[in-house]
């Protein structure tokens, strides 16, 4: 609104709702209402103990002003930092649908390499999003018509022909609560941003990652990519290839070569393809090696 990008011909406060508490969820997860702040999010006892991927996710975002203001269900309706986007001087599908797409083949370094269309390669900005994508977290959202569950994967949208959609919250609903199941990686985890400057930037590309290990075998794995794709990024079918498997840099590296097989780069990004597959690894490697560092 402030760029002058959006002008809602009506704005309701709901900031007086008692969405702020944070609360033992279904299942022995917890439930984070969607006024709940990123600062009193991250510091949380029972995040920074049992989500502590969250906490880390939400501490590499914005910075500690931004984050006592955020709010959870503000952060999950973040829209694209892509530049042309916020210039109202130069055409965006996704800020006017049908006007077309100069970042396709304009300045393209912090764009898509997953998933995008040709309407669209604007790429997801935030932290605790990608985090929320490996935790499997699940989305809590009221309107008219009642209450609904949608999982963390199906909430944010591929661009496809409709990049003014950004997620599948119809336009009378609000989010309530953001819910995390008890698995919570907290023994084997790691959130990676490489960025273009150490603080207060988005991410060139971001990893969220957490392993589940049975001695040296890999019992289950959850990793999930940011900065490379219109919404953070999973890879069950990458994910299956490492469960049961032992522990080792080829697993990893054989695990990001899967998620990047479709790849696409555009024409200044493709230093991103590279890049995701080192943090993958890198990643991984720094959630496996915690315990022995504990
Ligand atoms: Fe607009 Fe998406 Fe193209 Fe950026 S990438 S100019 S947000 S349509």
């Amino acid at each position: 609104m402030k760029e002058d990008v959006s002008r809602p011909q009506l704005l309701i406060d709901i900031t007086r709702l008692p969405l702020a508490r944070i609360e033992a969820g279904d299942n022995g997860g917890l439930r984070i209402g969607a006024m709940v702040s990123n600062a009193d999010l991250a510091y949380d006892e029972r995040v920074a103990q049992d989500y502590p991927l969250l906490s880390s996710a939400i501490l590499a975002g914005a910075s500690p002003q931004l984050r006592n203001m955020a709010s959870t269900g503000g952060n999950l309706l973040q829209r694209t930092r892509c530049y042309y986007f916020y210039d109202t001087a130069t055409a965006c599908n996704k800020r006017e649908p049908g006007s077309g797409c100069p970042a396709r083949t304009g300045v393209n370094r912090i764009h898509a390499i997953l998933g995008a269309s040709e309407s669209c390669v604007a790429v997801h900005p935030s932290d605790m999003c990608v985090a929320l994508a490996a935790l499997d977290a699940v989305v809590h959202v009221s309107g008219p018509a009642g209450e609904r569950r949608i999982a963390f994967e199906q909430f944010h949208q591929l661009p496809g022909d409709t990049p003014d959609i950004d997620t599948s919250l119809a336009p009378d609903e609000i989010i309530t609560a953001v819910e995390l199941p008890a698995q919570g990686y907290a023994r084997h985890h790691s959130y990676i941003k490489i960025r273009d400057r150490q603080s207060y930037a988005f991410a060139l590309v971001s990893v969220a990652a957490g392993l589940d290990m049975d001695g040296d075998t890999i019992r289950a794995a959850s990793v999930a990519l940011g900065g490379v794709a219109h919404k953070p990024w999973r890879d069950r079918e990458a994910e299956a290839l490492l469960v049961g498997k032992p522990a080792s840099e080829q697993q990893f590296q054989a695990f990001a070569d899967a998620v990047l097989r479709d790849a696409q780069p555009l024409e200044h990004n493709a230093f991103k393809i590279n890049l995701a597959r080192r943090a993958i690894v890198r990643a991984l490697q720094r959630a496996l090696a915690m315990e022995s560092a504990e």
